[in-house]
C-alpha cells in the first residue's frame, strides 16, 4: 500500500561543514507525486537518498505511513532494505544476463510467493508500463527507454510504500525522453504509488509533479502546485529559475492590499505584486517572464510605449527586445510572423498579477 511521506526539519552535513540539505520540511500525501527541483548541488539528491536510507541524516525525522525510519536524535534508524522503498536512478540498473521477466521477477525472490503469484505481478507490472509483449527478450536488446521501463516496473512489482526517482530519464536521447516522460506521471498515477521524483529540469517537473519544491543551497524555498510556482513565485530565485529572464531596479511608493505601486527607472511607476514584509521605501527587484508581456492596448494598469531595440526571429514566435524603465526588457509574441520593426514604438501591457517585486537582490539571488 502506499503510504504518506513525512520529512521534517531534515540535515545533512557532510565532512566539508557546509549544510547539503538544511532544515527541510515537507510532505508527500499518499498516492502524490513530489518533485524536488533544482540547480545541481542544490541538495535534492541528498534528500532523496536519507528517504532511501543511502545517506544517514545529521538531524531531522523521517516517517513513512506514519512510521518513524529515521531519527537520528532519537536514535531511530531504519535500514534501507526494511523501509519497502522502490527505487529508480539514471542509470538503467537492470540485469544485462536475464530477461524483462527475470528482471522484473528479480525482487520478488524470498518473499515467500506462490510461482503462480509471482506470474501474475510480474505480468501485471509489466502491462503498466506497456512491456508485456516484450517479456521474454533479453534486457540487452532494448532500447534505453524500455530498459528504464523495465527498471520502474521492477521496482513497482512488490508494491513498495514509496517510490523515489532520481533523474530517471537524463540518460535517454530527447525524443525518447519526451516520451517517457510524458507516460511516467500516467504509470505512477496508474500504479496509485506515493511517489518523490528529482530533477534539475523545469518542463519535467510540471509535467510530472502534482506539487513541486524548489531547492537552493540546502534549503527548500517553495513547495506548490506547478501553476502557482510558476504564477507566484516565493521569491527571486525561483522566479528566474522557472524563466523569469527580465529583472527591473525600483522602489516602492505605496501598498493597496496585496500590490504595489512601484517606482521603476526613468521614473516610470508601474503595480506588481508585494509580498506581506515589503514595505514603502524599500529597494526591490521586479521579475517578469517574457511571455507574460502582452503587445497592444489593453485597459487597466501597467500600459506602456516601447521603443522596439531589437528582434529575434525563432520560427513559432519572436523574442523583442524593448526599451523601457530605462533598460532592455525582453518580450516573446507567439506566432510565425514578426509583427515589430525595429525602431518603431509599440504599445505593451504588463498585466500586474504578473509583476512580481522581491526584495532588491543582487546576481547571486538569480538563477
Ligand atoms: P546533482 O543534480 O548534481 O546531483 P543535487 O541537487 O542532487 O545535485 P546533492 O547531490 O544533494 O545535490 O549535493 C548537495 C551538496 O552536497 C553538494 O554541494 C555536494 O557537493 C555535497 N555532497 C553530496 N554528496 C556528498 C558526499 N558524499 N560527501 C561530501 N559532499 C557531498
Amino acid at each position: 500500500m502506499s503510504a504518506e511521506l513525512g520529512v521534517e526539519h531534515l540535515r545533512k552535513v557532510f565532512a566539508t561543514g557546509k549544510p547539503a540539505v538544511d532544515d527541510v520540511s515537507f510532505t508527500v500525501q499518499a498516492g502524490e507525486i513530489v518533485v524536488l527541483l533544482g540547480p545541481s548541488g542544490c541538495g535534492k539528491t541528498t534528500t532523496l537518498r536519507c528517504v532511501a536510507g543511502l545517506e544517514h541524516p545529521t538531524a531531522g525525522a523521517i516517517r513513512i505511513g506514519g512510521e518513524v525510519i529515521s531519527a537520528p536524535e532519537q536514535g531511530v534508524l531504519v535500514p534501507p532494505r526494511r523501509r519497502n522503498i522502490g527505487m529508480v536512478f539514471q542509470s538503467y540498473a537492470v540485469w544485462p544476463h536475464m530477461t524483462v521477466r527475470q528482471n522484473v521477477a528479480y525482487p520478488l525472490r524470498h518473499r515467500g510467493m506462490t510461482r503462480a503469484e509471482m506470474d501474475r505481478k510480474v505480468a501485471e507490472a509489466l502491462e503498466l508500463v506497456d512491456l508485456s509483449s516484450y517479456a521474454d527478450r533479453a534486457v540487452v536488446s532494448l532500447s534505453g527507454g524500455q530498459m528504464q521501463r523495465v527498471a520502474l516496473a521492477r521496482s513497482m512489482v512488490y508494491q513498495p510504500r514509496l517510490l523515489l526517482l532520481d533523474e530517471p530519464l537524463s540518460n535517454l536521447d530527447a525524443q525518447l525522453r519526451l516520451r517517457l516522460r510524458d507516460d511516467l506521471r500516467r504509470i505512477i498515477k496508474r500504479a496509485g504509488l506515493t511517489a518523490l521524483y528529482v530533477t534539475h529540469d523545469q518542463t519535467e517537473a510540471v509535467v510530472l509533479g502534482d506539487r513541486i519544491g524548489v531547492m537552493q543551497n540546502g534549503k527548500l524555498l517553495q513547495m506548490a502546485p506547478p501553476d502557482e510556482v510558476y504564477n507566484r513565485p516565493a521569491d527571486l530565485f525561483v522566479a528566474s529559475f522557472t524563466g523569469a529572464s527580465n529583472f527591473v531596479a525600483g522602489r516602492v511608493v505605496e501598498r493597496q492590499g496585496e500590490f504595489g505601486t512601484i517606482e521603476a527607472g526613468g521614473g516610470q511607476r508601474l503595480t506588481a505584486w508585494l509580498p506581506a514584509a515589503l514595505a514603502p521605501g524599500a529597494a526591490v527587484t521586479i521579475a517578469i517572464r517574457p511571455e507574460n508581456i502582452r503587445f497592444g492596448h489593453g485597459d487597466g494598469a501597467n500600459r506602456f510605449a516601447a521603443e522596439v531595440l531589437a528582434q529575434r526571429y525563432q520560427g513559432v514566435q519572436t523574442i523583442y527586445e524593448l526599451g523601457l524603465f530605462g533598460a532592455r526588457i525582453e518580450a516573446l509574441e507567439v506566432g510565425t510572423t514578426m509583427r515589430h520593426e525595429v525602431g518603431s514604438r509599440v504599445d505593451v501591457v504588463l498585466p500586474p498579477d504578473s509583476c512580481w517585486a522581491y526584495e532588491a537582490g543582487t546576481a547571486a539571488d538569480l538563477a
